[in-house]
């Protein structure tokens, strides 16, 4: 009787048309797209060589050669295909270091395989799994239930796998993923009850087109500038991974001038640089064999990410990478200079969750450029990346449970030989991580918007200080208080001042508001006019860490400062003549414009001295007091007034 084999023309048509889509919407490069394309691949065989050989049997006897050819071609492939399947879902789950790790799956999976192979190597002396009979016609031989057991075997190991991973996938993808052994199973039976319609193939074929809408989607996954993965496949790959425990090694590339090379080529040209920049990086990775996981994050930022087999040649790609990247190359007549830095993560050995990752990704801009390949190893500091994870419930639990606390540091009067005032530097003692300092928790505040409780909250208590009795004893003029480029940007800052000092019956003139010199690089319209009222308000002002940041003198010299900090990594450079020369010259500069001086931070007695012949009026380092507890400060300025 014939065959029907429309469903095979059907399933040849679709497994091509997947196969063409697929290519073109670049899910070419990874272990995930290799099996997805093995799999269309190795279906349009399996479908080819059934067509051929159910037309060589509709010929009837002869070509004898061609039907052993075109079967054993049929059976063998088709018997792959489960197998390849799981492999597909192994590299969907990137769990092959717990794969290799089991001998029992190991064997599961190779034993039928090798059996398989055997009864083919036998068959044509044995005929145990398909032989021609009289008339040339292909009939089943007594082993053939083999083939059976086979895929029987591989399909419940898949449907297991799948279920066991299932928290790795959305459900979408996990029903995908699910759907092919249903598919299977129904025509496998469809097949054994009524052999004339060939099914199988078509049944495959749509759960293959059901994963390829539901799970291989490039929108998902790829970058659509560079066709490398995008930020958000990386997210849920390293996730997935960090999940599984699978030890891996993430070489980190970032172009530290990326902005610079946007502004000078603009949007086009810029992407098209990444796409020469990613080229690179897969040509590199192709020819070492490295067989890493390549992204592009965005903003400059590259990542390889190579899986266990390969860790030995990780150290050799990075340097590779890094020769590669401080090349440069030509583009459109000119020599691109590429200013990266380049570090190796151990997984989950150095950093163990992916919001860390992410930071210290980010955080490698800051460092220094020194033309080396970093080690995560050397500069992850992991309580750091915890603290920075917890901020926000850090923050929370010390304004509820009272844990911020305020620490004084006195400021000398070179002039008048005596403490004059102090600075105010706010302090958490956290119950689970101890001291954190300002510099850290603070841009948090200032990022979660805590930083206004908090900075009202500084202010209450100085101002509760000086009002006190005990503030009165200790004859100073004023405490400096430090206000955020948050709290300068609210359009009722003034108000809220003066509404505490009110509060506290304090003067205007008893504190002194320190804002940064990065945020008074602001060109905010509300800064001008908030510190313009502080000032009309009769609040002195103070800009502190001069010396740090890129200070538009201009727009320095027309805000109403009365005080410059010079910062400590400014007054600390006594090796270099030349910013010896700049510094002389600022302080110079500023007393010109009658503004005072306090200078922070500098390391000796020596220095002390040298500044104070400058003419610097104020001097506030650890080398008279460091920050300390308010009653400490009172002692301390009370035992320095009696001498
Ligand atoms: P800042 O306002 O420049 O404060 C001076 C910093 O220099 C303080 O660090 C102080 O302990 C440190 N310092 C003083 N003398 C010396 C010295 O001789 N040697 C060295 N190496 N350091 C010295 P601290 O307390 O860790 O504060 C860091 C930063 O956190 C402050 O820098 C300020 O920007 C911020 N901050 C602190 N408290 C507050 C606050 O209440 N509100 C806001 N918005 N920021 C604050
Ligand atoms: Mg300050
Ligand atoms: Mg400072």
């Amino acid at each position: 009787m014939a065959k029907i084999i429309y469903f095979d023309y059907c399933a040849l048509i679709i497994l091509a048309i997947l196969l063409i889509s697929t290519v073109f919407r670049k899910m070419i490069r990874g272990r995930v797209n290799h099996y997805f394309l093995a799999m269309l691949t190795i279906s349009i065989i399996t479908v080819l060589a059934d067509i051929w050989a159910i037309h060589l049997d509709e010929m009837g006897p002869g070509n004898v050669t061609a039907k052993c050819i075109a079967h054993t071609i049929y059976l063998l492939v088709h018997n792959f295909t489960p197998l390849l399947y799981i492999l597909y879902l192994v590299a969907q789950t990137d769990t092959w270091h717990k794969l290799n790790q089991s001998r029992f799956q190991k064997l599961v999976l190779c034993v039928p395989m090798v059996l398989i192979i055997g009864g083919f190597a036998v068959n044509p002396f044995r005929h145990i799994i398909f032989y021609l009979d009289e008339n040339d016609y292909y009939t089943r031989g007594s082993h053939f239930l083999l083939l059976y057991v086979s895929v029987l075997v591989h399909s419940i190991f898949g449907i297991i796998y799948i279920i066991r991973y299932r928290k790795l996938f959305s459900k979408r993808r996990f029903s995908a993923l699910l759907s092919i052994f249903p598919l299977m199973m129904a025509a496998v039976v469809v097949q054994f009850f009524y052999s004339r319609l060939v099914v199988e193939m078509f049944a495959i074929t749509c759960g293959l087109l059901y994963i390829s809408m539901m799970v291989q989607r490039p929108e998902e996954v790829i970058d659509t500038v560079t066709g490398l993965g995008k930020l958000s496949a990386y997210v849920t790959d390293m996730k997935r991974a960090f999940a599984n425990g699978k030890p891996m090694k993430v070489i980190m590339i970032n172009v530290a001038n990326y902005s610079i090379l946007w502004d000078m080529l603009g949007y086009d040209s810029m992407n098209e640089v990444l796409c020469k920049i990613a080229d690179m990086l897969a040509d590199l990775n192709r020819k070492h064999g490295v067989e890493a996981e390549l992204y592009y994050l965005g903003v400059g930022k590259f990542r390889f990410v190579v899986d266990y087999r390969h860790f030995d040649q990780t150290e050799e790609t990075a340097q590779l990478v890094n020769a590669l990247m401080k090349r440069g190359f030509r583009y459109n007549q000119m020599e691109l200079n590429l200013v990266s830095h380049i570090c190796i993560a151990d997984c989950p050995k150095d950093i163990g969750d992916v919001d860390a990752l992410l930071a210290f990704g980010s955080d490698l801009n800051t460092k220094a450029y020194t033309g080396e390949v970093l080690y995560a190893a050397k500069l992850y500091k992991k309580e750091y990346y915890n603290i920075m994870k917890d901020m926000d419930r850090i923050i929370e639990r010390a304004l509820a449970d009272h844990k911020f606390s305020i620490y004084y540091q006195p400021i000398y009067s070179v002039n008048e030989k005596r403490f004059h005032s102090a600075e105010a530097l706010l302090r958490l003692q956290d119950e689970k991580y101890g001291f954190i300092s300002p510099e850290v928790f603070i841009p948090a505040a200032e990022k979660n918007g805590a930083i206004h409780k908090i900075g009202a909250f500084v202010l209450e208590e100085v101002c509760q200080f000086i009002a006190s009795e005990e503030y009165k004893a200790l004859q100073l003029d004023y405490i400096e208080i430090n206000l955020s480029v948050a709290q300068c940007m609210r359009n009722d800052l003034t108000g809220q001042i003066l509404g505490i000092l009110n509060k506290y019956q304090v003067r205007p003139e008893q504190i002194n508001l320190e804002v940064t010199e990065t945020a008074a690089s602001y060109s905010q319209k509300m800064m001008m006019e908030n510190l313009n009222a502080l000032n009309a308000a009769g609040i002195s002002l103070s800009l502190d860490d001069f010396g740090t940041g890129y200070s538009n003198m201009r727009r320095i010299a027309s805000l109403p400062f009365h005080i410059i900090k010079l910062d400590k990594s400014f007054v600390n450079e006594e090796d270099n003549p030349r910013l010896q020369i700049v510094l002389k010259n600022t302080i110079k500069m500023i007393k010109a414009m009658n503004m005072k001086i306090v200078v922070e931070g500098i390391e000796t007695e020596d220095m002390v001295k040298q500044f104070s012949d400058l003419q610097c009026e104020y001097i506030q380092v650890y080398y008279y007091s460091k920050p300390i507890p308010k009653e400490e400060f009172i002692a301390f300025l009370k035992q320095n007034l009696s001498h």
